[in-house]
């Protein structure tokens, strides 16, 4: 069989010897020294100055809104993972969806301003498949009406834009190091931010309020084991080589595609990418059943990711939210194979199915 992702384990010794140390120190929980080393290694490794390790990317985004005082309105995006528009509806606030940019099926910068109110107050937007939304017109928009913004960076690992990691960028960046995705610790995830004021709250705010006896301010249980930050140890020496290797698979594939299929672009300037996904656009969603019903008959997987646009699931259906493009795009989406150990042989397999559904 193969899969649309196959999570990357490193040896296993390398992550029961990491373990080891939990045992040695008879401490597997609650901000142990595993936990620690891997902030230390991930600050060093994405070059950023506050960065909190936490239980998964859903949460931390919840923790984003709440840390950032959001209560009103969210201008989002309907072309995520549902998990981005939960946390704004989990924390009490309304999403107000902005449709995607045809080319890098991110938010349309340019179509914020016009979905704004008076109970805006933050954009939260994701970098889909690690290319980046528009930053410069974001920080623009969000400056001139004094909102918030949040960067779900769940797929930008490894990405950077001007010498700098994507999460880099905003008020805060969240990420995922869920088993799926490029850089993971089984489950897991990340927020990071530049402002020192929101570090300390964020710090709380992951475990309970408190510190040892002193009681600050309310909180969640966000704080994540020493079993994950060992696999997070492990994996990280592994990142440059994950990439390389994906980086020479995606080739393969942009060399093997036939015409007539659409790729969300890639090629901006200044920009590094992670090749974290092989998304490739049919047709029409007849066309796209088509390839993944071929597909799945050789035991191949593929995945509608992301469908359905976030503006039609049960959850926001109330909001009656229209958003052509997402819609169209997600629609005729699949996300192909693509993972460390992929063979050439299996690529043109895959393609070669593509090609044969295509009429
Ligand atoms: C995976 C993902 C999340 C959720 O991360 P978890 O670690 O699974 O909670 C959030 N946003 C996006 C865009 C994702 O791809």
């Amino acid at each position: 069989m193969i899969n649309v992702k196959k999570t990357f384990l490193p040896p296993f010794e390398e992550y029961i010897s990491i373990l080891k140390r939990a045992w040695d120190n008879e401490w597997i929980t609650n901000n142990g020294e595993l936990v620690r080393e891997l902030e230390q290694h991930l600050k060093s490794y994405l070059n950023i100055k506050e960065l909190f390790y936490c239980t998964n990317g859903t949460i931390v985004l919840q923790i984003a809104l709440k840390s950032l005082e959001i209560q009103k309105q969210v201008i989002t995006t309907p072309f995520s993972y549902v998990a981005t528009v939960n946390a704004i509806l989990w924390e009490g606030c309304k999403p107000v969806f902005v449709d995607i940019n045809p080319d890098t099926f991110c938010i349309d910068a340019d179509k914020i301003e016009a979905a704004i109110t008076e109970d805006t107050e933050a954009i939260l937007a994701t970098h889909v498949y690690g290319l980046p939304c528009n930053i410069e017109k974001i920080e623009d928009v969000a400056a001139k009406y004094n909102l918030k913004v949040i960067y779900d960076a769940a797929h930008a690992f490894g990405c950077s834009y001007k010498g700098q990691s994507l999460l880099n960028y905003g008020d805060v960046s969240t990420c995922s190091f869920h088993a799926t995705k490029l850089f993971h610790t089984v489950e897991g995830g990340c927020i990071t931010t530049l402002n020192e004021n929101l570090a300390r709250k964020i710090l709380l705010y992951r475990s309970f309020g408190h510190i040892g006896d002193d009681y600050y301010s309310g909180g969640i249980n966000a704080k994540n084991s020493e079993f994950h930050a060992a696999m997070g140890l492990a994996v990280l020496p592994k990142v440059d080589s994950i990439i390389e290797e994906r980086k020479g698979l995606t080739k393969i594939y942009d060399s093997l595609l036939p015409d007539g299929i659409e790729r969300p672009s890639f090629k901006l300037k200044d920009f590094q990418y992670n090749y974290a996904y092989m998304p490739v656009v049919f047709q029409s969603e007849e066309q796209m059943f088509r390839v993944k019903r071929n597909l799945e008959a050789k035991d191949i997987n593929t995945r509608r990711y992301f469908f359905p646009s976030l503006n039609k699931v049960p959850q926001t259906n109330a909001l009656n939210s229209s958003c052509p493009i997402s819609e169209c795009i997600s629609s005729r989406i699949l996300c192909l194979p693509l993972y460390v150990g992929l063979k050439q042989n299996e690529i043109e397999l895959i393609v070669d199915m593509v090609k044969k559904n295509l009429k």
